[in-house]
């Protein structure tokens, strides 16, 4: 009988941890989103990433410069 007492006393311990930890997540302030940032597509790779990151080159943007150099020996 004591065992279940104390089985029962873990759980709404566990219980009231659980929903208090729920409920300092749902209080937390939402991150800021980061400002929309155009996407751009590597000409080489077709790796998508924000074009402030992109590398111009001939014919587009690229991921790297290793790429650019590899699209501009392709196509010369
Ligand atoms: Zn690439």
């Amino acid at each position: 009988m004591k065992f279940v007492i104390v089985l029962v006393v873990i759980l709404v311990v566990l219980w009231l941890a659980r929903s208090g930890s729920r409920r300092v997540t749902r209080d937390r302030p939402k991150t800021p989103l980061a400002p929309h940032e155009d996407m751009v597509a590597c000409s080489q790779c077709g790796l998508h990433l924000p074009r402030s990151e992109a590398v111009p080159g001939r014919g587009g943007v690229f991921c790297s410069d290793a790429h650019r150099a590899e699209f501009e020996r392709a196509h010369p």
